[in-house]
């Protein structure tokens, strides 16, 4: 598991509207709104996230923020071997349980993404965490623990995309109803019957827990199609790397 540390930034007298704040080792690039968003470009490091306006932990007398030290996970990406693994049950919701599902809030919420499961972020554990909240809306994190589909109904064609498949969405058809049974985060039975956008997420989080991924669905040219896109991609990042 590789984690990602974000800058504490604090005070940020320069913080407002478009600004940037230069800070340590990053780059902050503020904007403001409401649920403002706040994105960390470490200049010592090839990636770029950002963190929420709920990950501002308090606001100073001066009117100015601290930001909270945050981690999100490594995001793996196809083909890598992690999204074949089939992850294993939890048998014990301990601290270290807890500390890796705020982990991956965060990571899913920094990508951003709507679902995530913990084998994405190289984790071979029964869990996934979802939030299909409309982004004005806030946050309303649900988290599943060793989730499975008891029953499922109809059909339901849906573009999808993943976090751990860039660049490439593709319709795939899946169960328009499903009940799902598993556990929240503090070892308490969920039943959810799902329908539409949540249905669909459901299935393909569960998915991710058996090592299978949405692009399994797509036509074997369409998945050669992306292959090649992807090994032009790998190349070009090289090339600018160096
Ligand atoms: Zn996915």
């Amino acid at each position: 598991m590789e984690t990602h540390s974000f800058y504490k930034i604090s005070p940020a007298e320069n913080f407002g509207k478009g600004k940037q704040a230069q800070k340590g080792l990053g780059v902050a690039l503020i904007s403001y709104s409401r649920g403002c968003r706040i994105s960390l470009v470490p200049s010592s490091e090839s990636f770029c996230t950002s963190i929420t306006w709920e990950s501002l932990t308090s606001k100073t007398e001066r009117g100015n923020f601290e930001v909270s030290m945050s981690e999100t996970l490594k995001i793996y990406t196809y083909p890598d071997p992690v999204l074949r693994t089939s992850t294993e049950e939890v048998v014990d919701i301990d601290e270290e349980t807890q500390k890796l599902i705020d982990q991956m809030a965060e990571t899913m919420y920094a990508a951003p993404g709507i679902g995530l499961a913990a084998n994405q972020v190289g984790v071979a554990k029964s869990i996934v965490v979802y939030d299909l909240t409309p982004k004005d809306k806030g946050r309303n994190l649900s988290v599943l623990i060793n989730p499975e589909i008891v029953s499922s109904e109809g059909r339901i064609v849906f573009d999808e995309a993943c976090l751990s498949v860039i660049d490439f969405s593709a319709e795939v058809a899946r169960s328009a109803m499903v009940k799902v049974r598993g556990f929240d985060r503090h070892g308490r039975p969920v039943d959810i019957e799902a329908e539409g956008l949540l249905a669909i997420c459901l299935q393909h989080e569960i998915d991710h827990l058996k090592g299978k991924l949405f692009i399994d669905y797509v036509s074997s040219l369409k998945r050669a199609l992306y292959k090649k896109k992807l090994k032009k991609m790998m190349k070009k990042s090289k090339v600018s790397n160096t």
